[in-house]
């Protein structure tokens, strides 16, 4: 292994990074957002039976990863990429991920990474000041919004039902019954982590929404008031600030002066729409986040961070450190209190122990070009949103049923033959429009269900993206709409079309 560290080894794989980055990721439109090829021929092209016990080397290995793994997989920083709400990274993030691999430091002890720690700490700081949470706020970078959401909802279960000498816990009192309260429209990780801390899947109560997705405040306080008589222990709502599928927002002050009369804790999930709190919206959008007790918020989503950047913000520090700190001695040290906060094991908040440095990235990008920069990004996508959804508004082919909150778009294919067709049918134009701008590599975009409907889903996180490439796009799914009217003839057709 010794020569791997060789300098000239280092020169052949920096030549070959420098090599992939500007081949694939320079000229993004050089090629297609995606690239089709079968399943059959793709898993045959990759699949080996066995680990291969002797290599094929560098420069086979070179090829297969270039003529297979890179051309077929997803370019997501491609400017016609929607699916998702992660979409590429900048350069300086990609360098940065490199660097944080080579540093390979775990973040569990201060001793372990010092600078590290002290950065993370620091990040996360900036991030809560960015919110509007209030002073003395922080948090802990995590793997992902879902960990995020997962450890708020076990602070929370803590904050409620531990007693002070945290030995006994109300909550393990028999027929006790645990409740948490969010919206329908909640992301699947909410009711993941309600599972993982045993809450019955009858005491998530799932509260209305509006035609946008949004919490309805006035069936949270009914639901609320109902689960306390009905002798449940609500301890958490879950505030959507920025819903998968709509991109909406939860009305957070509203919520907040509902959960008032209660010892509940609120917990903001913005993983996708904490990003709108460097833009103009965000003392509408974020008022009332001084009362919230813990935020999930995803720097690889609107921040344009590479996977995974999820922070975890909370006022509550110190009861986020009793929560997980089980005390392995041989690993965090005793005098901990005495440290002063920034210093403090980021390891005894967290239930990971080996911890990536990835806060790295967003430090070295609002060193480097400051948060203005990112805000301009940031602003710019919301623009970019607000222009396609006026667009589309006046495209007789389109319909949009809501003005976006955040850079995220529904809408529907709906040319005036099939208005009046059956929800089904119109439901499958959605889908075959997607298909083939798929497979023919034109754009990549989701397809979400909303009040029962099938609605073409954009994310617009993606800086290079123009109104020009939606445009295009919009024309494009125009020009596969009437495809397949050309063909409807065929009766086959529909059927043999597979959805996702
Ligand atoms: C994306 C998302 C999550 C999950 O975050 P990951 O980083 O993908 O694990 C949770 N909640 C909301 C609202 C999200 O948009």
């Amino acid at each position: 292994m010794q020569h791997l560290h060789s300098k000239d080894n280092l020169d052949t794989y920096v030549a070959w990074f420098s090599e992939t980055l500007s081949d694939f990721y320079a000229q993004p439109r050089n090629r297609q957002v995606t690239q089709h090829l079968d399943k059959e021929e793709l898993v045959s092209r990759i699949i080996q039976e066995n680990p291969p016990e002797q290599g094929i080397g560098f420069d086979s290995m070179k090829m297969l990863l270039k003529d297979t793994i890179m051309a077929y997989g997803v370019k997501t920083w491609h400017p016609h990429f929607f699916n998702q709400m992660s979409a590429g990274t900048p350069a300086p993030a990609v360098v940065s991920s490199a660097i944080a691999s080579m540093i390979n430091s775990t973040l569990s002890t201060y001793e372990a990474a010092p600078t590290a720690t002290i950065v993370e700490r620091n990040v996360a700081q900036w991030m809560a000041q960015l919110l509007g949470m209030p002073e003395g706020s922080g948090g802990i970078f995590l793997p992902g919004g879902s960990l995020s959401n997962l450890l708020a909802l076990t602070l929370a279960r803590k904050r409620k039902f531990y007693d002070k000498t945290q030995q006994q816990s109300v909550y393990a009192v028999a027929n006790a019954q645990p409740a948490i309260l969010c919206s329908k429209h909640s992301h699947y990780s909410v009711s993941n982590a309600a599972m993982v801390l045993g809450i019955m899947p009858q005491n998530i109560i799932a509260v209305k929404t509006n035609h946008r997705g949004e919490m309805d405040p006035k069936d949270l306080a009914t639901q609320l008031k109902n689960a306390v008589k009905n002798g449940l222990l609500p301890f958490a709502v879950v505030a959507n600030l920025g819903v998968s599928v709509t991109g909406g927002f939860d009305p957070l002050s509203e919520i907040v002066a509902v959960c008032k009369p209660y010892d509940i804790h609120i917990h903001g999930d913005a993983a996708f729409g904490g990003g709108m709190a460097l833009t103009d919206q965000r003392d509408i959008l974020f008022k009332g986040i001084e009362h919230v007790d813990t935020v999930t918020w995803d720097a690889h989503k609107c921040l344009y961070m590479p996977l995974t950047s999820s922070v975890l913000l909370t006022p509550h520090l110190g009861a986020l450190r009793q929560c997980f700190s089980s005390g392995a001695d041989y690993l965090f040290r005793e005098e901990i209190e005495d440290d002063p906060c920034m210093a403090r094991d980021l390891g005894s908040e967290t239930l990971l122990c080996g911890k990536r440095f990835e806060a790295l990235p967003l430090w070295m990008f609002f060193n480097t070009y400051g948060v203005s920069a990112m805000r301009e990004m940031v602003q710019s996508r919301l623009e970019l949103a607000r222009e396609f959804a006026s667009y589309l508004d006046q495209v007789p082919e389109f319909e949009l049923p809501f003005n976006p909150v955040s850079p995220l778009l529904n809408f529907r294919y709906l040319p005036a033959h099939v208005e009046n067709a059956s929800p089904e049918r119109q439901d499958e134009y959605q889908r075959w429009v997607r298909e083939k701008l798929r497979v023919k590599g034109q754009a990549l975009f989701n397809i979400a269900t909303l009040n029962d409907r099938k609605y073409l889903r954009m994310i617009l996180i993606n800086p290079l993206t123009t109104m020009d490439d939606l445009k295009n796009i919009a024309n494009q799914i125009i020009d596969a709409g009437q495809e397949l009217e050309a063909k409807v003839s065929s009766p086959t057709l529909m059927s043999s079309h597979q959805s996702r």
